[in-house]
């Protein structure tokens, strides 16, 4: 989501590349983003093509707006669209966490129908293999489907406690089984959660410790987990992100907890801002899959980064 890792300064410079007006509103920015105005898949063969934070997706599946165990928020906004190994992930997650007593997970952005940047929106998302969910869900939803007006009004919730500085004891337990039966899906290359629920995890952990691997400390994050799935096999248009590091991540967590972290953060806000239109473009295949907008530059390039 937008508040993982855009600023409102980095909207301007976003905006700074794309028109000569600023700051653009979303709106605005839409009507100058081809990608944003895509209603409906590129025909073909499902493809991710490119970088996970600049690319795009051909082909794309269309997931539910509900489904046994997940119900999709925001539909208006129609990011629901993935690589079907992504849409595949998802049902197979509701189904997993129905069957545990979990209720519904509760879907926020996969991708635009055609991937590509997303206005107000996301770095990455771009090629259809992340998507966010949420840990909290509404006591309605786990008795019935939340009604439109409900899912377009509804926003995501912190499931940390500032006295405690862990997790809300009521979503502990969920949270750590949406993890465990994320983690332990062969698709997925890595979470992104919140340094806090990492180390309730690791803490929490008693017996195998593989699946703490792929969950990544990472600011924001303490309102939805952001999952992204591996290249699929035989996509040779897909960027992989390098593997995550060996070993569980646990011993590793101090640094989130410091003052130079939020020191840090500010900086890598600073780097990432720099980076802004030095990055790579997408891929030249991507170009065919959305007409140029009528005026101004061809639309927001992401920082080449893989953040989430
Ligand atoms: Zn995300």
């Amino acid at each position: 989501m937008l508040r993982c890792v855009m600023s409102r300064a980095l909207l301007a410079s976003l905006c700074l590349l794309a028109s000569s007006t600023c700051p653009l509103t979303a709106s605005a920015q839409a009507k100058q983003n081809p990608w944003a105005l895509a209603t409906a898949p590129a025909k073909g063969t499902a493809k991710s093509i490119g970088d996970y934070s600049a690319g795009c997706l051909r082909g794309a599946a269309k997931l539910s707006l509900d489904g046994a165990g997940f119900q999709v928020m925001h539909p208006s906004r129609l990011r629901y669209y993935g690589h079907p190994e992504l849409v595949s992930f998802i049902e197979g997650l509701g189904r997993s966490l129905h069957a545990q007593g979990e209720g519904d997970v509760l879907v926020g952005d996969l991708s635009q129908p055609r991937g590509g940047p997303a206005p107000g929106g996301h770095s990455s998302h771009q090629t259809g293999l992340d998507v966010d969910l949420w840990y909290w869900q509404p006591k309605a939803a786990a008795k019935r489907p939340l009604t439109r007006e409900e899912r377009e009004s509804l926003k995501s919730r912190s499931v940390l406690d500032p006295k405690t500085s862990s997790m809300q004891a009521d979503w502990s337990k969920r949270v750590l089984t949406m993890l465990r039966l994320t983690a332990n899906d062969a698709r997925v290359s890595r979470i992104f959660v919140h340094p806090i629920i990492k180390r309730d995890a690791c803490n929490a952990e008693t017996g195998d410790r593989t699946w703490l691997r792929k969950v990544r400390p990472w600011f924001g994050h303490d309102d939805h987990f952001h999952v992204r799935l591996l290249c699929p096999a035989d996509a040779p248009e897909c960027v992989p992100q390098a593997p995550v590091p060996a070993g569980d991540g646990c011993k590793e967590l101090d640094w989130w907890f410091s003052p130079e972290a939020q020191e840090d953060r500010k900086k890598g806000q600073a780097k990432y801002q720099a980076k802004v239109g030095k990055a790579p473009g997408m891929p030249a295949e991507c170009r065919e899959l959305v007409d140029k907008p009528a005026k101004g530059p061809l639309p927001l390039q992401a920082a080449a980064e893989t953040k989430p």
